[in-house]
């Protein structure tokens, strides 16, 4: 492709847009040239900020006629590379279409734009009883979870961002505006657009409307941390708690090295060594009574060290807090160091071993870092650190990465439970895929056909 003039295309563009909506100034290109990953930075020619559907069909129709690539932006949260514009072009910032359209009450479902953050909304909602259940750590754009089909520590019990979204409005590559799904709980009317949409990464279309599913604010909750010798423990004892139908609305895993950060940066009275984060949640306190001492059982039986149940109502909130805030506890753990992130999900019966491939592969290649994990659907993250200017080190990070995606297929799991495939997971493409790889080029191609959206990512086309 030839280079683009940002000054031109930017002049182009407002000739479509309002003028304090397209940018070529360095500032704002800057911005939006590199997500949470270590990828590395890539500027686009041209930021604009869509504030209504045929904002984005007017600009996607525009560049479809030029063979100009587009990357849609959420909020810049992603840890896989998905939306840094690795092709330059159009940068397609979705943050100024973040409003709630209507809220279903009745129906609890709600209809939004996609630029709406999602813990912003779950503020709005709280109002009303309502939430909406998928929650990664940072807090991203509804429009960047459905791309991503985000998933979180609730998971377990509610689903991923997939299982809670009903209906979208998409615009296609070419411009043309299409609805996807309906708000009926059941569909069985034709191919499953809306799920094709939900995961593509914004290589497929732009979701410029979507309606979710909301669930009651459950009444009561119970939470426990209990602390293992072995993370090996720990992960049976998750299989465990899952195999004895005890439903917990969390269940994560933290190794030893997140508790002893943790246990830095907070007052909360962990135990040292890894800990089982455990909730669980229900309409009354008599329900939830009988799953404390059964979910005690299993872990003393798996040779837990420490067992704290009745956390608090305060003490709970600091807890999921300081959850969601480990990654950035990590960082701050190594400073000045480069970091990557691994994301992979096995069936819950196999979710030991990938545990114990995960510690052991660590102290084989011998690479700093720790294993947090939604151990309740299966997956693991690895955070490695190492020293970015260690061109060795970091081929130990790549190393494990690698070797732990290949045990998790194994496994008979996936290259990637809940960040997408962006830049880094698509050299396991095929391997996860096969044959089904050139099919889902072949809908790219379709729906795409002069690859303008989002080049370069999932599928690895160069065009
Ligand atoms: C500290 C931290 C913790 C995290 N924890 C989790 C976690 O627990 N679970 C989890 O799943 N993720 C987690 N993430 C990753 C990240 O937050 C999610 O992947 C999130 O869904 C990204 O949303 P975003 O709005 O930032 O999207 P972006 O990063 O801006 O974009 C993501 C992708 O969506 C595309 N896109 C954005 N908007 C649209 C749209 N309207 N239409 C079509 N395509 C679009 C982009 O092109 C890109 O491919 C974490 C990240 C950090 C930094």
């Amino acid at each position: 492709m030839t280079a683009i003039d940002s000054a031109a295309l930017a002049a182009d563009l407002s000739r479509l847009l309002a003028a304090d909506q397209v940018s070529a100034r360095a500032g704002d290109r800057a911005q939006h040239a590199r997500d949470q990953s270590a990828y590395p930075a890539v500027t686009p020619d041209v930021v604009v900020w869509p504030r209504t559907t045929a904002d984005v069909s007017a600009v996607l129709a525009f560049a479809n006629a030029r063979g100009i690539p587009v990357t849609a932006w959420g909020a810049g949260t992603s840890i896989e590379g998905n939306p840094i514009p690795v092709r330059g072009g159009i940068l397609l910032s979705l943050r100024q279409m973040d409003a709630i359209l209507t809220l279903h009450e009745r129906d609890f479902q709600v209809t939004v734009q996609p630029g709406l953050l999602y813990k912003d909304m779950n503020k709005q909602l709280a109002r009303q009883g309502l939430f909406f259940a998928p929650d990664p750590g940072a807090n991203a754009s509804i429009g960047g979870m459905l791309a991503n089909n985000a998933a979180g520590t609730r998971t377990v019990k509610y689903g991923a961002t997939r299982d809670n979204t009903l209906a979208l409005e998409v615009v296609l590559a070419s411009g043309e505006v299409i609805r996807t799904g309906s708000r009926s709980v059941k569909q069985s009317s034709g191919y499953d657009l809306t799920h094709l949409f939900v995961g593509s990464e914004g290589t497929l279309g732009v979701i410029t409307e979507a309606t979710l599913k909301l669930h009651p604010i459950p009444a009561h909750f119970s939470a426990a941390t209990v602390a293992f010798a072995t993370v090996e423990a720990a992960a049976a004892a998750v299989f465990e708690i899952i195999g004895a139908g005890l439903e917990p609305a969390a269940l994560e895993l933290l190794d030893a090295v997140a508790i002893d950060i943790l246990k830095a940066e907070t007052d909360l009275h962990l135990h040292p060594g890894p800990n089982l984060f455990v909730e669980f949640s229900g309409a009354s306190q008599a329900a939830l009574a009988e799953t404390l001492p059964a979910l005690e059982e299993i872990c003393r039986e798996h040779g837990a060290l420490s067992y704290q149940a009745g956390v608090g109502a305060g003490e709970r909130a600091r807890l999921w807090e300081a959850r969601h805030s480990v990654f950035e506890a990590y960082v701050r753990h190594y400073p000045g160091q480069s970091y990557t992130v691994t994301d992979a999900s096995v069936p819950i019966s196999r979710y030991p071993e990938l545990i114990a491939s995960a510690r052991s592969l660590l102290d084989e290649l011998g690479v700093s870092g720790g294993i947090v994990s939604h151990a309740g659907d299966g997956n693991a993250h690895v955070v490695i650190f190492y020293p970015g200017e260690d061109a060795a080190a970091k081929a130990q990070a790549m190393a494990f990465n690698d070797r732990f995606v290949a045990r998790s297929l194994q496994l008979g799991g996936t290259i990637t439970g809940e960040h997408g495939v962006g830049l880094g997971k698509q050299k396991f493409m095929a391997r996860e895929h096969g044959p089904a790889l050139a099919l889902m080029r072949q809908i790219k191609q379709t729906l795409d056909p002069n690859g303008i959206l989002n080049p370069g990512k999932v599928l690895g086309q160069e065009r």
